[in-house]
Order: C-alpha cells, then structure tokens, then sequence
C-alpha cells in the first residue's frame, strides 16, 4: 500500500495529463495479476468494484473516534483538521502525525491486506465491530498511507484521475487499444477485472452479464427548443421526463433483479415489480424509470419517496402506493422462451466470477430506433391493464414550437419535463454525453435573502460558496429561512462574495457564519413541500441559485404567504389530476404513440 499512496500523491502532484499517464502505466505494468486488480480497483476509487453491490459502512463517527484514539488526540481534533482542508482523507493524516510514535515500516499493510481489511470492516456488524477492524488497519499505517486508505474508503480520491484517463493508463501499461479497455470496462463494470483482462491480453473475452448492472447513460440538460432542434434535428424523440427513480431491470428466466442508479440491488423495494416480471418470456436488461402510479395517473415524487430504501414493503404500503415501472429502452435482449423459467436460454458457459453466463446479445451499440423497436416487440403488458409495466410516451417534434407544445403536454400529464433523444444514437453507459438532452424548466423561482454562508467542499473548499437563504414572514415580522443551495455562480463571483460575507459576518458556529440579510437570490426549484427541516415550514426540492439579484433589494423578496399560494396551487394541480384524471379525455399519461 505504500508503494500505491505514492504513485497516488505523484499523480495528484501533476497536472499534466501525459504524466499522469505514463506514472500510471509504469505502476501498473510492473505488478503481479493480484495486486493489480486491488490497485485498479483503488485507482477507480473504490474499496469495491463498480458492480459490487457492498459497501464499507463505516461512518464519519466512527472514524473520528478511531483517529482520536491513535493519536491521543481530543474528539473534536478530525472536525477541525476537517474544516482546515474540507478533505477527510487529508484530516485523517493530520492528525495521525500527531501519533507519538510512528508505525514499523515493516507493519504497513499491503495492498491484498487493505483490500481484505475492507471487506472485514465491510461485513462486521455494527459501528463498534467495524471501529475495532478499521483501527487495527489504521494503527499499522503512517499518515501518508491512512489518507489514502480514507480516500479509497470513502470514495473521495481527489487526486485528479477521470476514468478515461485510468483506461488509457491501462491501455499503455498492456499495450492494448484505449477502446478495448472502455468497452471490457463498460461491460464488467470492475476496472480491477479490466486491468488483468488487459495485461493477459483477454479484453475481447468481457461479456455484458445479466445480473451485474451497467452503468446508466444520461442526459445533459438543455432549456432551450431552439437549441435542441437544431443540435439533434431535423427531426428528434421526444419522450416524457418522468420523476421516479431509475432503474435497469435484469431477468434471467424467473430470477429479476432491479439496480439503482448507483448500481445497488433495489429488488426488495419493489417486489410487485419483480414478480411481475418473472412471468415474462425473454432475457435481457431493460432501462426505466419506477414511477408512482395510480388510477390510470402518474403520482407525484412525493408519493413514491414513502417507498424509498423501504425493503419488503407491507401489502398495505404497496397499495397505498402502487408503482409500475416505465420501460424506455432494452440494452440487451436473448432469443424469447417458450416456458416461463426460461431455463433452455443461454448455453450457460461459466464466466470468470464463477456465475452462469447466459447468451444475451448486448444492444449498447445499436440505435436508438433500433432499441425501442426491439423493446416495443416485447409487447410488455400495459400499465392501464393492471400490470406493472408501461413504455415511455414517445414522440417526434421537428419544429421549437412543436417541442414547447409537447414540453406543456408533458407538464400536463404531471411529469417533469422532456427527454429529447437522437433516435441514432447509441447507448452509452455512464456518459452524459448530447445523444440525450433533458428539458425540465424549472417550475417558478422565488426570491429570497441569503442569511447565512458556508464554506464549500472540494473545488470550492475555503471559499463561502453554500448559501442558506429566507424568505419574509410578514405576520410574524421576520426572516424565515426555506432553503440551502450551492451558486450558481463563477469561481471569480464566489471569491468576491466571500470577501463580502466576510465583511458582514454577524456570528460565525463552525463553518457556518450568520451573515447581514443583504444579498438577494433568486431561487429555482422543482417542489415545494412542507418540512419542519427550515423555520419557514416548508422546503424547497432541488434548490438552484439561478441569478444574484443586485437590481433587488431584500424588501422586495417574496413572502411566505407567497410560498404557501404556490404550494396550494401546485398541490391543487396535482391533487386534480391525481383524482379526477380518469374522467378526463386527455391522452393517457403513459401511452405510446
Ligand atoms: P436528472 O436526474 O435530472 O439528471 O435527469 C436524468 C434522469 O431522468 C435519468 O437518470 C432518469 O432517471 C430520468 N428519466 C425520466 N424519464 C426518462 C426518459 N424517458 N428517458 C431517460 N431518462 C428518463
């Protein structure tokens, strides 16, 4: 582990891309197949492969505690090494080199017993038990090596290594094309597997597999009709952008699984999902969305975060809230089954992990058209029959005001906005690349006063770049707050706010400093909801800051006799066509065209 945190500091000492490269081949192509997989893994970022549904579980408590203890140092020592870097992994070392004693150098703990010791940490039960593992892991590590071990841990590497620059470093260590190692990466989903499929030089044997998700393509966001007809037109697919959550559903004769967007096992979720799939007749993996829906409607987000991280839901939660899950796209297909247990499909030829392998044809590099013409002859049963499968709304526009048509349409039926996609294009795993653009305008903005700064993480550490803005409560005569957001601002309009907020700081609590009502923001949002989390009693759903209102004054920031109009008239909206929408004439929320 030694040798890896200092590949890791070299490479986060170099800005040059070619350096950071050629450091990385060069380590790589010296280590024996074992270590190698480790130090892909690590590199990638990560205790545990992308596909790995575990996670270490260990907790920013927990690792105080076990900091403090090493280094005899008071409990609040990793909080304020914290607020010095905003850098866990860096906080952790500082306080290490307080230690009295440093550890053998003959004790430090190798790759392979990093690995393992994550996995121990992994599967103890409870904050004590995977205290005691990490602090035995930690105790035989200097400063320099704990940072890392913390980084990898907690997911924060920070040494400036996208993925594709770790491919190509794989690439030159082995000699291999950079594409053979995207793909064979794409596929398994385990940068640690890629990396000794390229140095035995077997990247062409990576198979997609069912069961083992891959990562999800996504959208870049656009606002504008204009823009998007003429980037993907003439003629582009609209589909409606609906707020769910997504999911790739896996099924392999009777056996369904279904992955979140960060690639977890959401299966026991939605268990009227999976067995609504058993009986289906094909293999393969679908891409969607899990929505709320009931009587013919389209539930609001609110609805389904009651089922959410919700394992085995009771009968009554799930017909309280019924889910169906909107199919928009089929990623990999095998040849259809005339039994429900599909057990005569795929020749089952053994893969690496020791998993059955079934022959699925991958359909990643297939058009869009191609794939939805594909997914359409599957002839999932229809939502509006009772099952719990529909197919995205899909249609095409070819003019901007065909598409704002479409985008009020969309609005209309309750979902978030549009999804406009290149019907060539194809599917591109965990790129947010412009085969898919999303519009979802947000819904209003309100205006508020900011009344309280933070400093940032990552990029925007030692700068006030978190705002905690109010809005008036005229009855009550004061400033009550209903949101915190990031800016939206430039690095060079955040370093000038910061000197202003420094100048008008009324209190500072840790990171946090209570500043002068003055700056007005103004907010965009997609829900109102209410929340005792802020004094106003409501909260704001994926607060943006989309403009700094110097024209403004804070006299002129809206109320919260404002808040509370537009929520009832958002709730009202929403309430109307939840329950009188069957009686309506409009299209159906989920139909095809
Ligand atoms: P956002 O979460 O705002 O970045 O938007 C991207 C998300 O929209 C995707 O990850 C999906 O969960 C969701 N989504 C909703 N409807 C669709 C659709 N028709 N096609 C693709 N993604 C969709």
């Amino acid at each position: 582990m030694l040798g890896w945190s200092e590949l890791a500091e070299r490479v986060a000492g170099t800005t040059r891309t070619s350096e950071k490269t050629s450091l990385l081949a060069g380590y790589l192509a010296l280590l024996p197949p074992a270590e190698l997989r480790v130090a892909a893994t690590f590199l990638a970022g990560r205790p545990f492969a992308e596909v790995d549904q575990r996670s270490v579980g260990l907790g920013w408590a927990t690792i105080a505690a076990v900091v403090s203890h090493l280094a005899a140092a008071p409990a609040g020592a990793l909080g304020e090494a914290y607020d010095r870097s905003s850098d866990l992994g860096q906080a952790v070392a500082d306080v290490l080199s307080l230690r009295c004693e440093a550890p053998d150098p003959d004790l430090y703990p190798t790759l392979k017993e990093v690995s393992e010791a994550f996995a121990a940490v992994e599967s103890a039960a409870g904050s004590a038990a995977k205290g005691a593992v990490f602090a035995a892991l930690l105790e035989r590590c200097d400063a320099a090596i704990a940072k890392y071990v913390v980084k990898i841990l907690t997911g924060e590497l920070r040494i400036g290594l996208r993925e594709g620059l770790l491919e190509a470093a794989i690439a030159q260590a082995f000699d291999q094309p950079q594409a053979a190692v995207s793909m064979a990466a794409m596929l398994t989903g385990d940068t640690g597997e890629t990396a000794v499929l390229a140095s035995e030089v077997r990247l062409n044997e990576a198979r997609l597999r069912l069961m083992h998700p891959i990562k999800f393509m996504l959208a870049s966001p656009s606002e504008d009709a204009a823009a998007i007809i003429s980037r993907l037109g003439p003629t582009v697919w609209v589909e409606d952008k609906y707020d769910g959550i997504r999911a790739q559903l896996h099924r392999r004769g009777s056996e369904v699984r279904l992955y979140s967007r960060d690639l977890h096992d959401v299966s026991d979720q939605f268990p009227e999902i999976v067995e609504a799939a058993r009986p289906l007749d094909w293999d393969g993996i679908l891409d969607g969305e899990i929505l709320a829906y009931a009587d013919g409607h389209v539930l609001p987000f609110l609805a389904l975060q009651a089922r959410l991280g919700r394992k085995g839901p009771t009968a009554a939660v799930q017909s309280e809230i019924p889910v169906v899950y909107v199919a928009f796209d089929l990623l990999a297909i095998g040849p259809r089954s005339p039994g429900p247990d599909g057990s005569h499909i795929g020749q089952g030829s053994v893969a690496g992990n020791g998993t059955t392998a079934t022959a699925v044809s991958p359909l990643l590099g297939a058009a869009l058209a191609e794939r939805r013409q594909r997914l359409e002859a599957l002839s999932l049963p229809a939502a509006e029959e009772g099952s719990r499968f529909a197919l995205s709304h899909l249609v095409t526009a070819s003019s901007v005001e065909e598409l704002d048509r479409v985008f009020t349409e969309a609005r209309a039926r309750r979902n978030e906005g549009l999804m406009v996609k290149d019907p060539h294009s194809f599917y591109s795993p965990g790129r947010r690349g412009l085969g898919w653009l999303k519009m979802k305008r947000a819904l209003a903005t309100l205006d508020c006063v900011v009344v309280g700064v933070e400093l940032g993480h990552g990029k925007r550490h030692g700068v006030l770049s978190d705002y905690t803005f109010a809005v008036r409560d005229e009855v009550a005569g004061r400033l009550v707050t209903i949101g915190k957001a990031y800016t939206g601002l430039t690095d060079a309009e955040i370093a000038e706010m910061t000197t202003w907020f420094e100048a008008r700081t009324v209190r500072q609590l840790g990171r946090f400093r209570q500043v002068e009502p003055l700056v007005v923001v103004e907010v965009a949002f997609d829900v109102i909801q209410r929340s005792t989390r802020h004094q106003s009693g409501f909260a704001l759903r994926f607060p943006r800051i989309v403009a700094l209102r110097t024209d403004k004054s804070p006299n002129e920031i809206d109320t919260l006799a404002n808040v509370e109009r537009l929520y009832r008239e958002l709730q009202h909206g929403a309430e109307y066509l939840v329950t009188s929408g069957a009686r309506q004439s409009r299209k159906r929320p989920l139909e095809t065209t």
